[in-house]
């Protein structure tokens, strides 16, 4: 056995086999996979091996892409058949609503290069005949998927690990990791049979690892406890069923091909052929969380008992569905643990505050993100980040501080129970909420607000009528306006033409201060760093020169700053801020970083009137001029006292529009959402929930974190030169100016369909070719039209290019316009007073 290795996989089954064979592909030429069993002896091995390339993650959609047609050169490579079965994959739809689920999703795999086509209901039964058509309005159909032999293909790819030089042990349970600062230090046992049990022997081993990968599927939870991290990658159970073969099918296969893998999502489940009769999978309700403590030494390749009670639902949908099916027996069953995470995504990338460890967790559609995972995986640890932005799949999306085994085994029932669920872009889940709440929640609720979650944080989304129902989110939502777009729309005009306030406490915030602060991040961001009682915006580039955080810099003293970025980031800004500070020690000297994201409460009052209404509560010797220009100009932060509140306020709205964030101690946020109350009642302040703010903010072509900034696009890309100071040296420089621009980033305004908003995931087109792709959408207040901001080819980034947008399966015109085309002279903003 090697005892020193540049990286080590752990676990053998669909995603470690990948992820050492894509490392080896990538070149790394010393690779270890440990198995604790035998390979596949996980989830993998009782998987049905579907491939469904629908998927509404711009991410995952590039990663099942990757692994669809990855599989299929396998056999040339390997000499190992997998068993790729290319039927097609057909999601039949009984709504229009479902229609508008593909038709969004459609924008994703167009963008994505998924080749997809809808169908009607007559199509459907030419496809597949054996099925009954009545009430159905379409289906989407993927030609190029359709299901794998999970075990097959695993064993190809270790195969093709092997061909390229990996060592693969079985047998070998790592059961501790120790981190020498420069190296992994991974012991562990060899596991023996013993009575048809696996046990660990007398024998134990000890390796060290530049790199550590765990794919340890259902173990996360031991791997997270070894590891002394959180991973909400806890297992529920998953069964499907075989019947005994079909005459009606195997009749019907006499001369015609094998059907497409079918899904009826309304019902919640797929159908596919097994030897002449069929598996049913149901994605029901109430299927419990498991092993959230750890899987017990007992459990191998095991199996729990078929609870056939719990999918009679969707059983008795398919023999409806199916008619041919009601005289068919059962002839098998599985009903294996599946893992899962809180937002049915995988947790791929680096784990939460830990060096060269890599995670690649959670895997709920294991088999069909394989190769993908592996692949781009590959890249971020080989190349320093992949071609396409893993943000959205990153471990610290969840929050170390605030998850338990209870959130995540919950939200995972929760997430298990979605796959089929619609899929609306305004969807916020119900489950394990409230819990992150801020001191406002409760007026807010009593305003009418309707709560989004951000990071567990609960952040108003629009204030809808005060006696709104339960379930009156749930019924707003839509993919295309929702019952919620009216209120939106008032609460976007009060900040245009009024005063608004936007709840934004959910920010990250961070104090970064000591004597080496100013030059550490002068060398972490790509900026000027501001003067003192002055702010800024920037970014944090990752090595190959692309966004990895964006932060509103206050410089509060000569060598103290008070950082803030997005509030779903915060770890993940955290991870990366904390690591670089450590890392430049020896440049810098120690730099204190310290979290006050949940000491802080943030109200963001803009609009016209906004100056006005703080004037009346604003305690100074001279209140009238205290937020004129000139001692308060745009740009800058002061302590000011509102009322009886300590409130360092910055002059900056993300609205655009003239403001100021107030910053206030958590726990007098009720005091001084009193105070804005009663003081705004003779401007007529609103409440302003998210979804307005997002749409202000594309008026002003202001970039999203997440949306138009991202791992994928350096800033130059992201079209913003300003606030980039090409005079100084700064991480991630070099490789932002070698990468060039690749694509640019646009504002566009859109005729759209007269009830829907692109939501950011269309295509955009010219004469019918591809030419980029929107990250943002939304409604214009002020130009009373669609918007959306995204990526275009460089050479199409000129204001007045005329662009078709793709929305609902047809094209709609729409025009590249200048950036910010609300005041793009930043007027308002400015406006003295
Ligand atoms: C009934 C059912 C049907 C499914 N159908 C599909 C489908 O059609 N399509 C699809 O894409 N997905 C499907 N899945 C999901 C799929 O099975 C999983 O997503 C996938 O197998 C996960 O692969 P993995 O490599 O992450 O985990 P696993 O296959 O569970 O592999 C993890 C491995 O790590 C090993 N290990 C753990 N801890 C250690 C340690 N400390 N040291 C050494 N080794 C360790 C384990 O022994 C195990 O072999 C299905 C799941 C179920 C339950």
């Amino acid at each position: 056995m090697k005892t020193q290795v540049k990286a080590l996989v752990v676990g053998g089954g669909a995603i470690g086999a990948s992820v050492a064979y894509h490392l080896a592909k990538a070149g790394w030429d010393d690779v270890v996979l440990m198995e604790r069993d035998e390979l596949t002896a996980g989830s993998t091995w009782h998987a049905a091996g579907l491939l469904p390339l629908f998927n509404m993650s711009y991410a995952v959609s590039h990663i099942h892409q990757y692994s669809v047609e990855f599989y299929k050169t396998l056999e040339e490579e390997t000499g190992l058949n997998a068993g790729f079965s290319i039927v097609g994959n057909l999601r039949m739809a009984r709504t229009q609503e479902r229609m508008d689920e593909y038709m969004l999703y459609a924008s994703t795999a167009e963008t994505v290069g998924v080749p997809y086509e809808f169908l009607t209901p007559e199509q459907i039964k030419e496809r597949w005949p054996l099925v009954n058509v009545e009430g159905l309005v379409g289906a989407i159909y993927h030609p190029t998927d359709g299901y794998i032999n999970p075990a097959d293909v695993t064993q190809a790819m270790a195969k093709g690990a092997r061909q390229r030089g990996v060592d693969i042990y079985r047998k070998c349970q790592v059961d501790d990791y120790e981190w020498t600062g420069t190296e992994w230090i991974v012991r562990g046992t060899i596991m023996v049979e013993k009575g048809g049990n696996l046990v660990p022997g007398e024998e134990k081993f000890e390796i060290r690892a530049e790199h550590v990968v765990t794919c340890t599927g259902n173990h996360a939870q031991r791997t997270a406890k070894m590891l002394g991290i959180k991973m909400p990658a806890i297992p529920v159970e998953h069964q499907f069923i075989v019947t005994e073969p079909d005459p009606a099918l195997v009749e019907y296969r006499k001369d015609h091909p094998e059907h497409p893998v079918l899904r009826d999502a309304d019902a919640k489940w797929y159908v596919r052929e097994e030897r002449g009769g069929w598996i049913l999978g149901p994605y029901e309700r109430g299927a419990p969380a498991c092993f959230e403590y750890g899987v017990p030494d007992s459990f191998r390749a095991d199996l729990f008992p078929l609870d056939l009670e719990r999918i009679e639902e969707e059983y008795m949908s398919m023999i409806e569905r199916i008619p041919s099916t009601e005289e068919v027996g059962l002839k098998d069953d599985f009903n294996g643990p599946i893992c899962y995470t809180p937002d049915g995504n995988p947790l791929v990338g680096p784990a939460p505050g830990l060096r060269n460890m890599w995670l690649a967790e959670g895997f709920s559609f294991g088999i069909t993100a394989a190769g993908g995972t592996g692949y781009y995986l590959a890249q971020m640890m080989v190349a320093g980040e992949a071609e396409i932005d893993m943000a959205s799949l990153d471990p610290k999306r969840f929050g170390q501080k605030w998850m338990t085994t209870e959130y995540g085994a919950r939200k995972n029932e929760e997430a298990y129970e979605h796959v089929y669920i619609l899929h609306q872009p305004d969807e916020e889940r119900e489950a394990c909420r409230p819990l992150r709440t801020g001191p406002a929640y409760e007026r807010q609720k009593a305003r009418g607000a309707q709560f989004g979650c951000v990071n567990g944080f609960e952040r108003p989304n629009y204030y809808g009528p005060l006696d709104a129902p339960d379930n009156f989110d749930h019924e707003a939502r839509s993919f295309r306006r929702g019952g919620w777009w009216q209120y939106a729309v008032e609460e976007a005009k009060a900040i245009r033409e009024g005063v608004g306030v936007v709840d934004a406490t959910a920010f990250t915030k961070h104090l970064v201060k000591g004597p080496g602060a100013t030059a550490f991040l002068d060398w972490f961001t790509c900026n000027k760093l501001p003067k003192t009682g002055r702010i800024n915006l920037t970014y944090a580039l990752t090595k190959l020169g692309t966004v990895r955080t964006e932060y509103t810099i206050v410089r509060l003293k000569d060598d103290e700053y008070y950082l803030v970025s997005a509030g779903a980031w915060h770890e993940y800004d955290q991870d990366f801020l904390m690591k670089a500070a450590e890392d430049m020690e020896a440049e810098f000297g120690r730099i204190d970083i310290q979290d006050v994201t949940t000491q802080w409460g943030v109200f963001a009052i803009a609009g016209p009137k906004s100056r006005d209404l703080l004037k009346n509560i604003i305690k100074d010797a001279d209140p009238e001029t205290a937020l004129s220009n000139k001692r308060f100009p745009w740009l800058s932060a002061r302590q000011i006292e509102l009322g009886m509140c300590p409130v360092n306020a910055i002059r900056v709205a993300y609205t655009g529009e003239l403001g100021w964030e107030l910053h206030h101690p958590i726990e007098m946020q009720n005091y001084l959402f009193d105070l804005l109350e009663k003081a705004g009642a003779e401007f007529d302040m609103k409440w302003v929930g998210a979804r307005a703010q997002n749409w202000l903010r594309q008026e002003k072509s202001y970039r999203a974190f997440g949306n138009e900034l991202g791992r994928d696009a350096t800033p130059l890309e992201a079209d913003l030169p300003r606030f980039v100071d090409m005079s100084k040296e700064f991480h991630g420089k070099a490789p932002m100016e070698a990468t060039g621009i690749r694509s640019k980033c646009v504002t566009v305004l859109i005729d759209g369909p007269e009830d829907a908003d692109p939501w950011g995931r269309e295509a955009l087109y010219i004469n019918g070719t591809k030419i980029g792709r929107l990250t943002s959408g939304g409604y214009s207040v002020a130009f009373g039209k669609s918007i959306g901001m995204g990526y275009v080819k460089p050479e199409y980034a000129v204001p007045g290019t005329k662009v078709q947008v793709k929305m609902f399966n047809q094209l709609f015109d729409g025009e590249i316009v200048v950036d910010s085309p609300y005041d793009s002279k930043n007027e308002t903003i400015r406006k003295d007073g």
